[in-house]
């Protein structure tokens, strides 16, 4: 049995998904690093996926833009393979992308504890379970399985059984898929027009918030992008008493640096 450290603690966030605040668990542990291995940061989400089923009498479903959309029941097999692959194929996508650089002025990750020669950054990994109640769940999203062949409009708490397949959208050069652009959304992370301020998409005009960058995954591609760490900086900051930006990505492994 190895100790578990709590030197950093964890990190409980209890943002309000419906309003794209961050809400989610995460704890830095410091255990695995020696001079060629840095520490990892764990992102934590916990998914309730709410079996959709039509009662006796319903036919449909209202989606996010209000459309009354036909579903009808799951069966056992496409509910299970549904939930298989949204839980596999989140943690994929947004697990181990990123590096962060430990700041100069920030000694605690420094190895070994005594007489340190090196410093250790940050590995930013990522973890999606699927529950089965909505207790100490970060998020509970009804899943519909629409009937026939129908657009559903999904959002962050609101998915269908079409969420995990691949789109093409003309103005991207990826492809898009839901899931993984909404659990950016439950981690915290906005449209790229948000971010760039675009004049169309301040004014609540959302193909104006992708058109910003449509190739990433937060508009309508599957690209991700150097702010997609912002997650990771947050919770650095916050488990080490540190700002945000003294944390710096990197996109390939940034190993422990001789001191
Ligand atoms: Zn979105």
């Amino acid at each position: 049995m190895s100790e578990v450290n709590f030197e950093f603690g964890s990190l409980i966030l209890h943002g309000d998904s419906a309003a794209g605040q961050a809400n989610f668990d995460a704890d830095l542990n410091p255990d695995v690093r020696n001079a060629t291995t840095n520490a990892d940061l764990t992102i934590y989400l916990r998914v309730f996926l709410q079996r959709h089923d039509p009662p006796t009498g319903t036919t449909t479903y209202p989606d996010s833009d209000g459309n009354q959309v036909p579903i009808r029941a799951w069966t056992d097999l496409e509910w299970t393979r549904f939930t298989g692959r949204y839980q596999r194929e989140t943690t994929q996508f947004w697990n181990g992308k990123f590096w962060l650089r430990t700041p100069d002025t920030f000694h605690r990750l420094d190895w070994p504890s005594t007489s340190p020669t090196h410093r250790c950054n940050v590995y930013c990994r990522f973890e999606m379970s699927t529950v089965a109640t909505a207790d100490g769940a970060h998020a509970i999203i009804p899943v519909v399985r629409v009937n026939g062949r129908h657009t559903f409009r999904s959002n962050a708490l609101l998915y269908s059984h079409l969420d995990i397949e691949a789109e093409q959208y003309p103005q991207s050069r990826s492809r898009f898929f839901t899931h993984l652009h909404e659990v950016g959304h439950l981690l915290g992370l906005a449209h790229p027009g948000v971010a760039a301020n675009t004049p169309g998409c301040t004014a609540g005009d959302e193909m104006a918030c992708y058109a910003a960058d449509p190739d990433s995954v937060l508009g309508l591609g599957s690209t991700l992008r150097d702010d997609h760490v912002q997650p990771w900086q947050k919770a650095a900051s916050l488990l080490t008493g540190t700002r945000e930006a003294d944390w710096t990505i990197r996109r390939s492994r940034e190993y422990p640096r001789r001191i």
